[in-house]
């Protein structure tokens, strides 16, 4: 029977500790959280700023419910486009610092529509070997040529751009895709460096923000502003930048938006199908949204404080046997190795109360199983501390035993 075979791909997957399980929530998001009916101190979430449950989100969401209902009813394109998602659209257009802005559904949605839209047949997607999954789903299904660079090495990606560079017929186009603050390790793309690239060999550069939205820069606005590359509002971003982020993450909501030169944001309307055959996020959710980014322009205590608790875990935890690589945002990654120790950290943690994931295979590469702390600006400083305390005894403990 075919459903036998789906067993024993389940007991591969639980022998080399792959197979995963969900907690169960008893609460909303925040520090300390109800989760599997336990009361736990949680670095695992993407909350970076507080947001998922600020008052002012909150009390906006609900005046919107109140008011137009949940269900938008139908896709942007038939009757779900709605006055709240119109506003939404211009603030995100103004704060990323592009003419024109689109919602998605959800960032993994706005990803394969993005790369579907911008390319085909033909065509050629450059793209780094550590970016999100749903890029390189959305690479896949676009059926362009599909070429990955080794991480950050931008040395190799110019080669690699000069090669395909020869012989190709003019019409097709070139993306350099890249995630720009990596979702599993927390480090930032070298995006000045990738827009010369894209400059010198006439490409697009697709940037998925969906970690640095909200949290790099001064204001807020993401990676384009910590390299300052939008400096001010009457500066625009390079046209040939194609800024992806989500609304699922710092903004503390759900969905994302595609942010670029006009023409481009349009054709990406007209032609993704992830946007075309689905149905809009309830409206209700763009208002909370909307107060979000009110809060992100107002509140820059909760991104300074973000940062101070960023520095000083960073300066202050000192491991013997793990790897914490160096990142400046808010997600700090402890290399571990194998799953099963991987497992058995975030184990040990858990019965000191601290919710820390271990990330697996595939997710991240074999042999480079972590964890990975995510900080918020819902953290107090002796959160951290508590943190790195309980990190620093564990790790002896057990990966002591192996040295
Ligand atoms: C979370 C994430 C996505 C997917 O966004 P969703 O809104 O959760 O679907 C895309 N890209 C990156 C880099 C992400 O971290």
């Amino acid at each position: 029977m075919p459903v036998d075979d789906f067993g024993a791909q389940l007991s591969e997957l639980a022998q080399a500790d792959q197979l995963r399980a969900r907690r169960i929530v008893g609460s909303a998001q925040d520090a300390s959280m109800l989760i599997d009916g336990q009361r736990v101190l949680s670095f695992a979430s993407n909350d970076y700023l507080g947001l998922a449950n600020h008052p002012r989100v909150v009390e906006a969401t609900m005046r919107a419910l109140k008011k137009y209902g949940l269900g938008a009813g139908a896709s942007h394109m038939v009757t779900g486009h709605h006055a709240l998602h119109e506003e939404l659209e211009a603030r995100l257009a103004t704060f990323s610092g592009f003419p024109r802005a689109l919602l998605f559904g959800s960032g993994y949605a706005a990803n394969l529509g993005i790369l579907t839209a911008l390319a085909g047949r033909g065509d050629t997607i450059f793209a780094d070997k550590l970016n999100h999954a749903c890029l390189n789903d959305g690479a896949l299904l676009s059926r362009a040529n599909f070429k990955r660079y080794p991480h950050n090495d931008i040395g190799k990606l110019r080669a690699m751009l000069a090669d395909s560079a020869k012989g190709a017929s003019n019409t097709a186009r070139r993306l350099i895709v890249a995630d720009a603050v990596f979702s599993m390790d927390g480090d930032i793309a070298p995006v000045p460096e990738l827009l010369e690239l894209a400059e010198e060999y006439d490409a697009l550069l697709v940037l998925d923000d969906a970690h640095g939205f909200g949290v790099l820069g001064y204001r807020g606005r993401g990676v384009l502003e910590h390299f300052n590359l939008i400096g001010s509002d009457a500066k625009p971003a390079n046209p040939r930048i194609v800024y992806m982020a989500t609304l699922g993450k710092a903004a503390g909501g759900y969905g994302a938006f595609v942010a670029g030169h006009e023409d481009v944001v349009e054709w990406i309307m007209q032609a993704a199908r992830t946007y075309l055959f689905s149905t809009a996020t309830p409206p209700a959710l763009a208002a909370g949204a909307i107060a979000a980014l009110d809060v992100m322009q107002e509140d820059h205590e909760r991104r300074r404080h973000l940062r101070t608790l960023i520095d000083f875990f960073s300066d202050s935890l000192k491991l013997q046997y793990a790897k914490l690589p160096f990142s400046q945002t808010a997600i700090q990654p402890i290399i571990v190795g194998s799953n099963h120790d991987a497992l058995a950290f975030a184990e040990a943690l858990r019965e000191r109360h601290f919710l820390v994931p271990a990330i697996r295979p595939p997710t991240v590469p074999n042999g480079t199983a972590r964890l990975r702390v995510s900080l918020s600006s819902n953290h107090v400083a002796d959160d951290v501390f508590d943190l790195i305390t309980a990190i620093t005894d564990i790790e002896v403990q057990l990966l002591g035993q192996r040295a």
